[in-house]
């Protein structure tokens, strides 16, 4: 989702672009001149959030600086580029420290891109300029480990007996700490697997004799919980699960740290917490990717209650001309975007409804102008078509946002991730909200009075679901799976 908003995958001519720049340098190496002072400022292609991770994406290498306002609560990139090629203005975060991330041309020559903490926190710059990719580590800071001798481990906790298991996982990512200088080393005391009433393995428990961080992060369908500056005591441990979950759990050296690895059978929705009565987290997951009843839906959705055919109905393309949106495999977001919205104004069409496109063409339109050609037709609803995207190729399935401050918008967004799940039966990754609206979020929504929606189709970034989303009759079936539902949402009587 923010991965949407934020930009897109990477581009496929990474070694072309390589390839020229050497040949540009190789060239102007020749002259003695400077390739900095020569090349044009690059733009800010993409911001994203990631397992606690903040990637600033540039067209090429700039120069940047940081900036704390400790009282603030905020921290600051400040990058020498011209031009920002992203439709959203900021990328709604709020996991563990971060709130969101913001950004404007600040200046002509330079690109100011702010991080909202919810606390006085730095974050860790993995990256040193000038470079083509900024990277922070945007985690909570660890307590200062005691300078007292390690003690005796504890019995290890009884996990309170009132956190259900399967209660709906919001959190997928919670880094909790970030590089905590210490001379003294921690040591895992135990590593081990607790299991339900039925012997389903639930929770993993890894416990330390003193404080030390945790940062998690995926690497295929591993989950790695790096502890810095921690001993095994010598003993690598490796715990045989075995279920359709969690094949096994273990420890291993990596670089002067432990680590910890869970094998899943896939990616899972997981949280990470600290243990209560000892040094340690408890990590625990849920297959529920992600939990689709993030707001419960009110007995009696608010909708039209009138016949579709009376309704006008906004359908905005996302993106369009230099804005190319996502890539995928098979071609451009827009394109996908455009192709389905038009199928999509036909069989609206077809049941006398009155639609109109924020765009018919490839053509570039400003996100503020989208919603206003909503609001000045009055319509009932406006539906913005986009394809997601991730670096990760295994994210897959249909999410649609809705603004957070619009019961209506949540039910139109509702109706059409049903209509639009139950068409394609792609996994669902929830109704969600937007943002904080209406001061945050995506650009489209959130200056919106209509009853607006965005709907992510699918990945262009999975396989799979790229090959679906080049397919013309799986296009026109999702279009007309869409009128369904709108059928559903408007409910009036014929
Ligand atoms: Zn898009």
């Amino acid at each position: 989702m923010y991965v949407h908003s934020a930009g897109h995958t990477e581009g496929v001519g990474g070694m072309k672009d390589v390839l020229q720049r050497l040949l540009f340098v190789c060239l102007l190496a020749g002259f003695l001149v400077s390739v900095a002072s020569a090349a044009p400022l690059p733009r800010v292609k993409s911001v994203r959030y990631d397992e606690g991770s903040l990637r600033i994406e540039l067209s090429g290498k700039a120069t940047f600086k940081t900036v704390h306002w400790k009282t603030a609560n905020r921290f600051c990139v400040d990058i020498d580029a011209e031009g920002i090629g992203m439709a959203a203005d900021e990328l709604d975060v709020n996991i563990g420290p971060l709130t969101r991330v913001r950004w404007a041309q600040w200046k002509p020559e330079n690109v100011r891109i702010v991080l909202d903490l919810t606390e006085s926190i730095r974050p860790v710059l993995l990256t040193a300029p000038p470079a083509d990719t900024i990277v922070l580590r945007v985690v909570k800071t660890a307590a200062r480990p005691p300078q007292t001798p390690p003690k005796v481990a504890k019995p290890v906790p009884v996990v309170p007996e009132q956190k259900p298991v399967d209660k709906p996982a919001t959190t997928v990512t919670d880094p909790i700490a970030p590089v905590v200088e210490s001379a003294q080393s921690a040591l895992i005391r135990d590593l081990r697997v607790e299991r339900d009433d039925e012997g389903r393995p639930v929770r993993v428990v890894v416990v330390t004799d003193i404080p030390t961080p945790l940062i998690p992060s995926w690497t295929m369908n591993t989950l790695s919980l790096e502890l810095p500056n921690t001993e095994d005591g010598g003993r690598e441990r490796i715990l045989v699960v075995g279920d359709e979950t969690l094949i096994r759990a273990r420890t291993s050296r990596y670089q002067g740290e432990t680590r910890v690895s869970l094998d899943f059978t896939r990616r899972v929705a997981y949280t990470v917490a600290p243990l209560e009565e000892s040094n340690g987290y408890a990590i625990e997951w849920s297959m529920e990717i992600p939990p689709e009843t993030s707001i419960v839906p009110e007995p009696a959705p608010i909708r039209p209650n009138k016949p579709l055919r009376e309704l006008t109905i906004v359908i905005d393309p996302g993106h369009g001309a230099h804005e190319i949106g996502a890539k995928g495999r098979y071609g451009f977001e827009k394109e996908a975007n455009l192709d389905i919205a038009r199928r999509l104004r036909s069989a609206l069409e077809n049941k006398g409804v009155r639609v109109i496109m924020t765009r018919e063409t490839d053509v570039y339109v400003p996100l503020q102008r989208r919603p206003q050609i909503a609001m000045e037709a009055r319509a009932d609803a406006f539906i913005s078509i986009h394809c997601n995207a991730t670096k990760s190729p295994q994210s897959q399935g249909v999410e649609v946002f809705h603004r957070r401050d619009n019961p209506a918008s949540y039910w139109l967004a509702w109706f059409l991730y049903q209509a639009h799940r139950e068409t394609t039966g792609l996994p669902g990754r929830g109704v969600k909200a937007d943002s904080r609206a209406p001061q945050g979020g995506l650009a489209v929504l959130k200056r919106n009075t209509v009853p607006c929606a965005l709907l992510e189709v699918g990945f262009l970034s999975h396989p799979d679901e790229s090959r679906l989303i080049a397919d013309p009759r799986w296009r026109q079936k999702v279009a007309e799976g869409l009128v369904s539902g709108l059928e559903k949402w408007a409910g009036g009587s014929e």
